[in-house]
């Protein structure tokens, strides 16, 4: 297994002017209730979880078009995991982005310790049982 490295300046800069980190700082905290509303809840979880040398441009097309994309970025940042594809960003992604993120928001520790289960746990528990 190899370790991410660490993002360089230059992305970290891009990654504070995303549209999509603006979104996630703008809409943090104004909706508990992002998860019951995520475009994700019908769709199989695998999707948001491809593997590394798998595209995950169907996952980020889905977050797109999610009406709660910021939200749900805001708590990926938050949680800090960068595992799969979380408001429309990849794990590369937000890696940069999570640097930006500490640097302008202090940790929230509602947000941490909500965080209990493996974060795949808690996608699953998005999709409706049949
Ligand atoms: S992962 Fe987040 S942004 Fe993407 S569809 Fe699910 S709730 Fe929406």
């Amino acid at each position: 297994m190899t370790r991410a490295r660490m993002p360089r300046p230059h992305e970290v800069a891009a990654a504070r002017r995303d549209p999509r980190l603006l979104r996630a700082l703008r809409e943090r905290r104004h909706d508990d209730a992002w998860r019951t509303r995520g475009t994700c809840q019908s769709v199989d979880p695998e999707t948001f979880f491809p593997a590394p040398n798998e595209p995950a441009d169907a996952a980020v097309a889905l977050c797109r078009s999610c009406d709660v994309q910021g939200s749900c970025l805001a708590w990926a940042l938050e949680v800090g995991d960068c595992h799969g594809v979380w408001g429309g960003t990849t794990p590369r992604e937000r890696r940069a982005m999570l640097v930006a993120w500490r640097s302008e928001v202090q940790p929230d520790p509602d947000a941490l310790d909500d965080a209990g289960p493996p974060v795949r746990d808690r996608l699953l528990t998005l999709v409706p049982s049949s």
